[in-house]
Parts: structure tokens; sequence; C-alpha cells
């Protein structure tokens, strides 16, 4: 049973500013506002419903399958279970799309051929009467078929996106057919009715809503339903994706759309870890974390959250929990608008960073320089994640050098610039972290060995970044984990 009180219209040009303040925020700059304090008021109606999304370990195998679906059964109440392709295959079709703008349909077919050979053998473990097989392996043959055509096609960005949506298609369906088989009542909304994005690839809110709350009306008597994560289409009704791990994005788009009472991301970890467990031995969970901590740590790299996640829960006031799909029991982490206790959490580093220093003498501490800077950062749909000033120079970082060559030619209009590759931010995370008695001594003595390139403190009371050559990336989170955390 759906409650539905007022629709409320959020104007699209508001729910842009939104999201291009939310982008500004993290960029570090003094400025900092927040988007909720002006919008929670405007979202009165809340649909009683919560958000399950599991993550491609969470249904990599058949038996994970048939535990995801004990955990959804467990309690009553309707809920969206989202789901992510099961692990690998995204990889796997990320290869078999390589191959074919590489022109090499030899590798792209072997690749398809091995892709489904492994989920034939997974149908034969889903499943448990023939009949269920049969359906499973109806849905198998349908989208490797497509995959077997598309190697007679000659390849385009367009196909690249069809390719990529096999995935979450393929794990929905074979889902559904098992909780058909257990007689569970579901229904399978397919997220490609539903979710879109706009000519700059992001998600159109207002529109979701409006489209999935006329879904959901039409199943009322339903308490369950199935959607893919991940895929959308885009301004020109073509299918597209929210960039590599947008399941969790999908999930809390959902989750504001409706304004869910929760919203559930179920991995294979119990939750946010103080630092990376995938390279510090000694990691523990943290029990609660507000949606500004939350949105920097999977902004600046750790992976357990899509990076742009957190701002549509933050922005509807929806919880999110972090949950483990292995370990039901285990608390896990829950973000929500509450900062809790003051002090660092947790800390993470994100790769592939380039810092841009333009050095000018002449003209840093005239009056609009900055603003020109940013401008062909602007220009090039750049965004700057670190910045520091000096009294000649200004040194940038950008995650993207897709348009690097135009924005360094444009930059030496207004001084010398210099390029580093390979760097890494490394950023602690915490509640009014420079409140934090010795926090900067403590944190520089932790990591007295490691050249720091530059260091971004005060742009967000949440933050503290550093940015380090990539080489010692592991040395730093090691290296932090004893200074900070004692571990
Ligand atoms: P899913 O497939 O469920 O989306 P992901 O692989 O995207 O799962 O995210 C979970 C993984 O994130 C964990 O297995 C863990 O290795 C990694 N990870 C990186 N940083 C952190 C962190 N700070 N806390 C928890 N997990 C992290
Ligand atoms: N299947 C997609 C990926 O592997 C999306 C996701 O899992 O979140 O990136
Ligand atoms: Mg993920």
């Amino acid at each position: 049973m759906y409650l539905f009180i007022n629709s409320v219209y959020l104007s699209f040009e508001f729910c842009n500013f939104v999201r291009s303040t939310y982008f500004f925020i993290k960029t570090s700059l003094s400025l900092y506002l927040h988007p909720q304090k002006f919008l929670f008021t405007h979202f009165e109606h809340r649909i009683i419903m919560k958000i399950m999304k599991f993550g491609g370990t969470s249904v990599g195998k058949p038996e994970r399958m048939h535990q995801v679906a004990q955990l959804i059964t467990k309690t009553d109440e309707p809920k969206i279970v989202v789901l992510s392709a099961l692990s690998g295959t995204t990889n796997a079709l990320v290869g078999i799309s390589d191959y074919l703008a590489a022109r090499n349909k030899v590798e792209a077919k072997t690749s398809i051929d091995k892709l489904e050979a492994h989920y034939r053998d997974f149908v034969l473990l889903l499943a448990s009467t023939e009949e269920a097989r049969a359906k499973a392996n109806a849905i198998v043959t349908e989208h490797f078929e497509f995959l077997n055509i598309i190697l007679l096609i000659s390849f385009s960005d367009a196909l690249n996106k069809d390719i990529l949506a096999q995935g979450e298609l393929l794990s929905t369906k074979l889902f559904s057919v098992f909780l058909e088989e257990q007689g569970i009542a579901h229904e399978l909304l397919p997220a490609l009715d539903f979710m879109t994005i706009d000519e700059y690839e992001e998600p159109q809110l207002p529109n979701i809503r409006e489209k999935l709350t006329a879904i959901l009306s039409e199943h009322k008597s339903t308490k369950l339903f199935v959607t893919q994560g991940y895929i959308c289409r885009n301004a020109k009704g073509e299918v597209d994706n929210l960039k590599r791990g947008g399941s969790d994005y999908t999930a809390s788009l959902v989750a504001a759309a409706i304004k869910a009472t929760v919203c559930e991301i179920w991995t294979d970890i119990d939750g946010m870890h103080n630092n990376d467990p995938r390279i510090v031995d000694k990691t523990l969970p943290i029990k609660q974390i507000s949606f500004d901590e939350a949105a920097e740590l999977a902004y600046f790299g750790a992976k357990i959250l899509h990076p742009t996640c957190i701002w549509p829960a933050q922005l509807t006031n929806v919880p999110v929990k972090l949950l483990n799909t292995m370990q039901p029991e285990a608390e896990g982490t829950v973000i929500t608008q509450e900062a809790g206790s003051v002090g660092v959490k947790a800390v993470a580093a994100k790769d592939g960073i380039i810092a841009i220093k333009i050095k000018s003498s002449r003209m840093l501490l005239a009056y609009g320089f900055l603003r020109k800077i940013f401008e062909v950062f602007e220009k090039y749909r750049t965004s700057i994640d670190m910045i520091t000033t000096s009294e000649v120079a200004v040194s940038v970082t950008i995650d993207s050098n897709l348009h690097l060559e135009e924005i360094v030619k444009e930059l030496e209009l207004y001084g010398t610039v210099e390029v580093d590759t390979n760097q890494t931010i490394v950023s602690i995370v915490g509640n009014e972290i420079s409140k934090t008695e010795h926090i900067l001594q403590r944190l520089f003595e932790s990591i007295a060995e490691i050249p720091v390139r530059m260091v971004s403190y005060g742009g967000s009371p949440h933050n503290v970044s550093l940015l380090v050559n990539s080489e010692f990336k592991i040395k730093t989170l090691q290296l932090l984990n004893k200074g900070l955390f004692g571990l």
C-alpha cells in the first residue's frame, strides 16, 4: 500500500541549479552551499517503500541470487529491488565492445561465447525446474543472439551502450524467472521506461519521478518490484548508462524520485570502512556518517559507492544504509543528515589525477584572473577537484584528460603551464575536521616521509586533501591508518 500525498513539481532549472551547486562543493572552494537547506521543504510527500540495491558480487553466483531472494522477502513492506549485472559481466561486455571498436571480430566472438557459456552454467544452478530453466535459457539465448547480431553491424557509440546494457537486462530477467519459480509475486520494471539523462548526461530527477510514480500507481497491489541498475535512456532516446558502478546511482535516484523510506545498498563488505580495505590490512566499518562525508568519500575514491550517488538521497533526506549480503546481520553503515561525532572518519584515494600549474607573476593578483582560468575548465566541462594558490602560481587538479590538450593551450594565454600526470588525491574525511585537536600535526607527522605535491584544507569542514604522486599512494594510506586511526 503506498501513500501518495500531493505530487510536487520541482522545476527542471531548479534541479539543475541544485546539481551544479553540488558539484561546486566538491571543488573545495570556500563558497559552500547546502542545497538541502533550500529544498527539503519542497519534498513533502513520501511513498512508503524501500529501495534495496544488490551489486555484482551479491548476484554473481546462483546461490547468492537465492540469498537475495530470501533477503528481499524477509519483510512485508513494499520495495523496489535494483540489481547490477552479475560480477564480471560488465567488464566482459566492455572487452567485447573494445574488440569490436578495434574491428577484432574474432576475439569479440570468443569473448561472447565464453560469456554465454558462463550464463548457461549459471542457469543450471539458478533454477531447479525444467520449466524455469527453459525460460531462463530462452532469455540467455535472446540476449546472446543480440550480441552475435552486433558482430555483423558496423560499430558505433550507440551500439557500445547497447552492448553494455545487456548485463543488467540479463541479471534482472533471470532473477525474475527465479522469483516466479519460487512463487514470489513481483513486477519487473524496465529501467529504460523511467530512468533518463539529459544532453549533459545528468539524470533528470523530475522526469524520473513523474514516470516512476505513474508506473507504480498502475500496480497498486504489487509489493515487490525489480529493476535494472546502471542503464538509462539519453536525451536522444537511446540506451545509455550512468557510468561504471552506476547501479548505486540508480538506487539513489529511484529512492529520491519516490522519496523512499530508506535506500539500502547491499554489497560484499559490512559498510563503509575507515580506509581502503583493498590496500590497507586493518580497516574497520564506520557506524554512521553524514551525507556530506559520504559524498566526499565516494567522490574521492571509496569504491563502495558510486562517486555521485549521494546527492539524490541527500536532496530528499532518504537515509542510505550500506549492508553486507554475505553477512546480513552486520550493522553496516548508516548515512544520514546528522553529522555525528566530531573527528576524522575515513581516508580514501582517487587515482588518475592530473595537476596543472599556471604560473604568471604578471597576472595572478590581477582582478578576474582566477575567473578566466576557471572559465577555461568550464568551457571544456572539466571539473576541478583541488585548487591551491600562491602569489605567482595557481595549481588545480582534474580527473579527466579528455580535453587536456585544448585546456593547456588556452591556459597558456595566461602564463606558463606545467602538467603532472599520474597523481593521486588522498582525502581525509570527517566531521568538523578543523576542530579536531592537533589534526594537522598528527596528519603531517604520520606522513613525514611522503613528498606531498598539494594540500587543500578549509574548503570544506569535512575534508583535508593531499596530492601525491601515485607511486606513494599505498604507503600514504598505510601511514595514515597508523597515524590517524592507530591501526
Ligand atoms: P558492488 O559490486 O556491490 O557495487 P563494489 O565492488 O562496487 O561492490 O564496492 C564494494 C567494494 O568497495 C568492497 O569490496 C571494497 O573492496 C571496496 N572499497 C573501497 N574502499 C572502501 C571503503 N572505504 N569501505 C568499504 N569498501 C571499500
Ligand atoms: N554493472 C555496472 C558496472 O559494473 C554497474 C554496477 O555494477 O553498478 O559498472
Ligand atoms: Mg559498486
